[in-house]
């Protein structure tokens, strides 16, 4: 059975693979627009098949992309695909994602030094292959080779929501089994870190059999890698690692503790229990009889004092409870011990969302449709931000069309007296950090956001003045994705985020934690290191959609990951508040 994201995949491989082929672009472009149709779209394809929904009146899917994705989704497979790497390695996919690569030198480094895969790539570069070929150069050789040892790294990671989508179902398709009285995610997941490489899933039920039974008959179970007693372990179709564990009520809590980690935090949890008699483990916490060494492995267990609630646990530990977002060990068994851990920013503190495209620029919902959105999440501000003119991809606009749109905003908000529209844009930093709109226009917006989407590569030092000289213009009120990165796609760029968070903090502008899960930037240590510069915060969703706008909670949670409090963020401020607080 097909996710959309997965059925997106298989289009936009395809769409590479024409593409390293010499295909027409044209052609090439239609997979790619397909696939950006499918993988967000709110309802499965698979949906929409059964019930025989009109798929060509989606956006971009044409009759032969709606055959195709009638043939994933009732064959699960796509002929088109296989043929195609009957004559281009499949594995080349993977090489054009890597920074310095794409199509045209993959398809060099294919037919010219028989290179078919990352690990043929990585020898190939580290033996100086790469850099004679026509059009590479040192230079590139390198950065291919950086670009393979940050592949390894991330390697087996799913972004959060990704692992959203897979983990969501299964744990519904759990809840339906009569026996299982309670079910819980651990593990990196739940802790809401940004990448997870596995799922640990916790239930308590009477009979563990029947349970374990129903979890490997999951239908987008690929592999049952170990089923025995209490635990099991699969591999989904997608790749995702799921781990189960069926508990009995007096161990969950302890279980829970334990398998939500992080190792670091548990392991200042052991220490703190030796020091107090105590043992803890997955199965609760124990008073070590006398004589006992209590950081032994193989110590007898004596008395039960704690397990079946987490609360239990700590307070055996003498310590409060301890947001999971918080187990890093960054500080927070201090805190917990203390009476010191910090109110965490929750998803009902947020008053607004301050970036948002609309269909003036890349977005693919109206500025009216946006705000209705808006009202529905219960906000009392937005800022829409379209893109400046230099984005001409992304229909980026110049003064005059940034008039017309204020026209119609001001038409929307009078409609919308419930709420305030903002008038902003995201202005695009150029080379030399002057901004690509008028400063009479500049001066007319009510919240102006910078960011970079160009000239990824500049040194270091560059990039940092390229910044700094953005920070600096006096009307400048946010500096939104401030690294760039991509999670799991592309790097940060090269510069100096000390010396930026610095600059923003002594001329007032706020940096965004940019709610989208696939950038989440800034993240959760750098968020840290801003606050304590104390530099503003404002967490905004960049929605290109009114869906969107529920990827809030991401960067709620990632906040909160930095310990970030609601006095911390500033649209958690009422709307004159945060206006106050922008200029100042
Ligand atoms: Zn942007």
């Amino acid at each position: 059975m097909m996710e959309n994201t997965e059925i997106a995949k298989v289009l936009r491989d395809v769409g590479t693979l024409l593409e390293i082929d010499g295909a027409n672009p044209f052609r090439v472009r239609a997979y790619e627009n397909a696939a950006r149709t499918v993988e967000p779209h709110a309802v499965p394809m698979r949906t929409m098949v059964e019930s025989g929904a009109k798929l060509t009146d989606l956006p971009g899917i044409g009759k032969e992309m709606a055959s195709h994705i009638q043939e994933l989704v009732t064959t699960g497979a796509l002929r088109v695909l296989q043929d195609l790497t009957r004559e281009v390695p499949y594995t080349l996919v993977e090489m054009v994602r890597l920074p310095g690569v794409g199509p045209k030198r993959a398809n060099k480094l294919w037919r010219e030094l028989g290179v078919e895969t990352i690990d043929q790539l990585e020898a190939a570069a580290k033996a100086g292959a790469v850099e004679s070929l026509a059009g590479f150069g040192k230079k590139t050789q390198e950065r291919i080779v950086r670009g393979i040892a940050s592949l390894k790294k991330r390697a087996g990671r799913f972004r959060l929501a990704h692992a959203d989508q897979l983990v969501e179902p299964l744990v519904e398709y759990m809840r339906t089994h009569e026996g299982v009285r309670r079910i819980e995610v651990a593990g990196s997941y739940r802790r809401r870190m940004e990448t997870v490489g596995d799922i640990d899933l916790l239930v308590i039920a009477r009979d563990p059999q029947p349970v374990m039974d129903h979890f490997t008959a999951y239908e987008r179970v690929k592999k049952i890698e170990l089923a025995s007693g209490t635990s099991a372990r699969v591999m989904l179709q997608s790749g995702l690692q799921v781990n189960l564990r069926v508990l009995p009520p007096a161990s969950y809590g302890a279980a829970l503790q334990y398998f939500t980690g992080s190792q670091a935090h548990n392991v200042k949890l052991r220490r703190r229990a030796v020091a107090r008699g105590l043992r803890v483990s997955e199965d609760g916490v124990f008073r070590v009889p006398e004589g006992e060494d209590p950081d032994a492995e193989d110590v007898l267990s004596g008395e039960r004092v704690a397990g079946a609630s987490e609360e239990d646990v700590y307070a055996a530990l003498e310590l409060a409870w301890i947001p999971p977002e918080l187990r890093e060990d960054r500080g927070e068994v201090e805190a917990a011990a203390g009476g010191k851990l910090p109110e965490l920013v929750t998803l009902d503190h947020m008053r607004g969302d301050l970036q948002m495209h609309s269909t003036w620029s890349d977005g693919h919902d109206g500025i009216d449709a946006m705000v209705k959105g808006c009202v529905e999440r219960g906000y009392e501000y937005l800022a829409l931000t379209d893109h400046s003119k230099s984005l001409a991809m992304t229909g980026g606009l110049d003064a005059e069309a940034l008039r017309e749109q204020w026209r119609e905003i001001d038409e929307v908000q009078a409609a919308h007296p419930e709420i305030r529209i903002l008038k902003s844009q995201e202005i695009d930093i150029l080379r030399d950090g002057s901004l690509d709109l008028a400063d009479e226009m500049i001066e007319q917006l009510d919240v102006v956001l910078v960011s970079i989407h160009s000239l990824f590569d500049l040194p270091a030092a560059q990039q940092t003045n390229r910044i700094l000289a953005a920070i600096r213009h006096p009307a400048v009120h946010i500096l939104a994705h401030p690294t760039g990165r991509l999670i799991n796609e592309r790097e940060p760029y090269q510069f100096d985020l000390e010396e930026v968070l610095c600059c923003c903090k002594e001329n007032g502008v706020a940096v965004e934690l940019n709610a989208h899960p696939s950038r989440l930037d800034l993240k959760d240590t750098q968020l840290m290191r801003a606050r304590e510069l104390g530099v503003k915060i404002v967490i905004s969703t960049d929605a290109h959609r009114v869906r969107d706008l529920d990827l809030m909670h991401y960067g709620v949670e990632q906040a909160r990951r930095a310990w970030l409090a609601p006095a911390d963020v500033l649209n958690t401020r009422p709307l004159q508040e945060l206006l106050g607080s922008l200029e100042t």
